[in-house]
């Protein structure tokens, strides 16, 4: 009985390879240096895997930036405006694709899937001029084979290449990108054939597109894209990966009739309908690699009941058809449990990163072939018993409060235009009003006080003290620019969802448990083990601490509930909608503290609202339900004079505008960096908005200093489209990772662009 692995995590587990690009990247090193530290990794990995016992290793699944960047490389897809003169490809095109250079901006970026790992979005036109650029795949499936290794070398299929690109600059409307498809079928050719002259007898395509609502146009693409490569593809054992959701029957259709291929690769933890469509037919002799343990959380697979899937699956697809593997490729979990040195022996037990998922797979494998490693599942059971009866997972209360949400909408009494005017006798703006969106520069200082704090190297009152004093600098400044609307500056958080998980219950956190989100950025998702509550209150303090510094009015500034869901592992021993829903009336009680101490404007930040959107649009309904109905639990209990603001990282709301309005705030503040006429006018078409709306004036994720021209002509865009007296301005994200140097001019001009258009109006 064999295991295969679909990819593994490249950064390494301490995060080696961000350093050594990092370092490379400031010219601090060779690229020989960086090349070492890439090539030591992949063949730890590689032995890893080996020792562990998986018959069918991945290779090509390593990479300097992104895979999809290197299957541009491989196909010479370079945009003309790097300058690329053909050759191979090497580090200078290759990292001005992916970060810009000194004249060039970077490749667009954006998420793949519904994970928060980002890919470099290929460009293509119709002049493009493909030529097999990038020798990566073949080079590294001989690095393994050198090291004694045979591995399974992973191409990015050509149909989901194309359909994750976009048209190039001029030919938006008008190109088709499958149309490309003959051009680039010859590329994978010849990569095909230099693989099957290097001794590959198997190859990996993942092709994760299928897993998406497909029409029959694009389903077609799959069945002449593998019949077009079928001849090339002779002699190889041909792998299609998919992963993230089920097929839908007519994608399940598609790719067990493709030509040439042996094996189809299939996501069981997230594609709840798989088993039933192989239940429902499976081509005789093809294998079926069965994706059971989740690349995309944290938690020990429950191995005695993926070894009853596994049991039912072979009785279907045969007992030599049927390979064991992981749900997607590891790299959207973290690397290794053993640096770990924080977290206890309980919550320990109960968790599986990318090294011991690959640990699970193989005492899969070979439970299913008649050799049980009794130890290995007795301790599995025990941990998974553990976790079923731990009182540090079930709280009661929360339960019985979480239950209790059903059949009430939680809305708020009153309509938004009855609170706006309740609000604004208590509040008091001017029209246009100015505000920030929380965060306020973080110095090296700043920074070493909260770490010196955590290791309790300075004591609480000399910490307090240090952030009361960054408190009144923020808001002595904000005074100064004369902004309406204050805020505190969130000098105590180091991350907005870490922030709050530390002081909440049923959260636990990893010294090490980086997943990588683009390039060498990494995140480090908190992970909730239980049910969710609030011991005492989190951001009472701090900000009725800022509240007395001033006369004006002082937003509170929560992180919501969907944001905090999203952006941790989530547990998965029950929906995620009833752990949001924890979450919110934690967030709940927050709100209305904030409220009693005083607090007249709260925020409640949904940065992530929109990237939990599921892949099928079937299912966005449901989620956008849950979501916005978690969003209103925080805060229907609010008075009317209590102002909610949200704040959103994005403006793309073509699609979710009627869940942004449902979500009932007081005043939603956007992200717009790109695309003002095109988003205000959805607000405008939508369904009579009514409550205060503040797209971001400026781009804070640029260090240019915005003029007072510039912006009261970005204002007077929007006033073209949007009420007066619902408009407010403020830029577009928090102002962490500015400098102080451009965060006061910055918001000098933005509030003297306010000053000026009030007089004009
Ligand atoms: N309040 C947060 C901040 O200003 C919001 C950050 C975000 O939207 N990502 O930093
Ligand atoms: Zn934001």
């Amino acid at each position: 009985m064999a295991s295969h692995i679909v990819g593994y995590p490249r950064m390494g587990p301490k995060r080696e390879l961000k350093f050594a690009l990092e370092s490379f990247w400031d010219k601090k090193s060779s690229a020989e240096d960086l090349q070492k530290v890439a090539a030591d990794l992949r063949s730890a990995i590689w032995k890893q895997m080996a020792d562990a016992g998986i018959k069918y290793i991945p290779s090509n699944t390593f990479s300097y930036y992104d895979q999809v960047l290197d299957a541009t490389s491989m196909l010479g897809a370079v945009p003309p405006r790097y300058g690329w003169n053909g050759g191979e490809i090497r580090f200078d095109t290759y990292f001005s694709m992916a970060r810009g250079n000194a004249s060039v901006p970077a490749m667009e970026m954006t998420k793949w899937f519904d994970t928060n790992y980002h890919f470099i979005v290929p460009e293509l036109g119709p002049d493009v001029n493909f030529s097999y650029a990038s020798h990566k795949a073949v080079d590294e499936y001989k690095e393994a084979k050198s090291l004694g290794v045979d591995t399974v070398p992973v191409l990015v299929g050509p149909v989901s290449y194309l359909l994750l690109s976009k048209p190039a600059k001029g030919v938006e409307k008008t190109f088709s990108l499958l149309s490309l498809l003959p051009k680039i079928l010859p590329i994978y050719k010849e990569v095909i054939l230099e693989l099957k002259a290097a001794g590959a007898s198997w190859i990996q395509f993942d092709e994760p597109t299928l897993v998406l609502d497909l029409d029959s146009h694009q389903l077609q693409a799959f069945t002449a894209a593998y019949a077009d490569l079928e001849s090339a593809l002779s002699g190889l054992n041909v792998l299609i990966e998919t992963y993230f959701a089920d097929l839908t029957t007519e994608a399940y259709k598609t790719l067990v009739g493709l030509k040439g291929v042996t094996a189809y690769g299939l996501d069981l933890v997230r594609g709840t309908q798989t088993i039933d469509l192989v239940k429902a037919g499976f081509p005789e002799g093809k294998y079926l690699f069965a994706g059971v343990v989740d690349g995309r959380n944290i938690w020990a697979n429950d191995i005695a009941s993926s070894l009853s899937t596994l049991q039912q699956l072979e009785d279907i697809v045969g007992k030599d058809k049927l390979v064991v593997s992981t749900s997607c490729s590891l790299l959207h979990t973290a690397v290794d449990l053993v640096n770990e040195t924080k977290l206890d022996d309980e919550i320990k037990s109960w968790l599986a990163f990318a090294a011991q998922k690959v640990v699970e797979v193989n005492a899969l494998a070979k439970a299913l072939a008649g050799q049980k490693d009794e130890a290995f599942f007795a301790a599995n059971a025990a941990a998974q018993a553990s976790r079923k009866s731990s009182p540090r997972v079930t709280n009661e209360a929360v339960q019985k409060a979480a239950a209790a949400l059903k059949g009430s909408d939680h809305r708020r009494a009153t309509n938004v235009s009855a609170r706006l005017d309740a609000q604004q006798k208590k509040l008091n703006l001017p029209v246009l009003p100015t505000t920030t969106i929380g965060s306020f520069p973080q110095t090296l200082e700043l920074r070493r006080v909260r770490r010196e704090f955590k290791a309790n190297k300075i004591s609480e009152d000399n910490y307090i003290k240090a952030i009361k004093e960054e408190i009144k600098k923020v808001v002595d400044l904000q005074e100064e620019l004369d902004i309406d609307v204050l805020v505190h500056g969130e000098p105590e958080r180091n991350d907005m969802v870490e922030y709050f998980g530390e002081q909440l219950s049923g959260f636990a956190f990893t010294v090490n448990g980086w997943v990588q989100s683009y390039g060498s950025r990494c995140v480090k998702p908190p992970i909730i083990y239980g049910d969710v509550s609030r011991p005492k209150p989190m951001t009472v303090f701090w900000s009725s601490t800022a509240q007395s510094m001033t006369q004006r009015p002082m937003k509170g500034m929560l992180t919501g509930p969907v944001t905090i869901l999203n952006w941790s592992f989530v547990r998965n021993d029950q929906p995620r909608f009833e752990t949001c829903y924890q979450i919110a009336l934690a967030i709940k009680d927050e709100v209305e503290d904030l409220e009693k101490a005083g607090i007249n404007v709260i925020q409640i930040d949904e940065a992530a609202l929109r990237e939990g959107l599921p892949l099928r649009k079937s299912e966005h309904a449901f989620y956008l339900k849950w979501a916005v109905h978690s969003f209103r639990i925080t805060n229907c209990g609010v008075q009317d004079t209590t102002q909610i603001h949200t704040h959103m990282c994005y403006s793309n709301f073509n699609d979710i505008i009627h869940s942004i309005i449902d979500m009932d705030a007081d005043v939603i503040t956007i992200e717009n960096s790109r695309s003002d006429e095109k988003l205000l006018s959805v607000f405008r078409e939508g369904v009579k908005y009514g409550a205060g709306i503040g797209p971001g004036v400026y781009d804070i994720h640029s260090p240019r200093i915005p003029s007072t021209e510039e912006i009261a002509d970005r204002i007077n865009k929007m006033l073209a489209v949007l009420e007066t007296n619902i408009l407010w301005v403020n830029p577009d994200c928090g102002l962490k990772t500015r400098k102080y140097a451009e965060v006061k001019p910055a918001l000098n001009n933005m509030v003297a662009a306010a000053k000026l258009l009030r007089t004009q109006l």
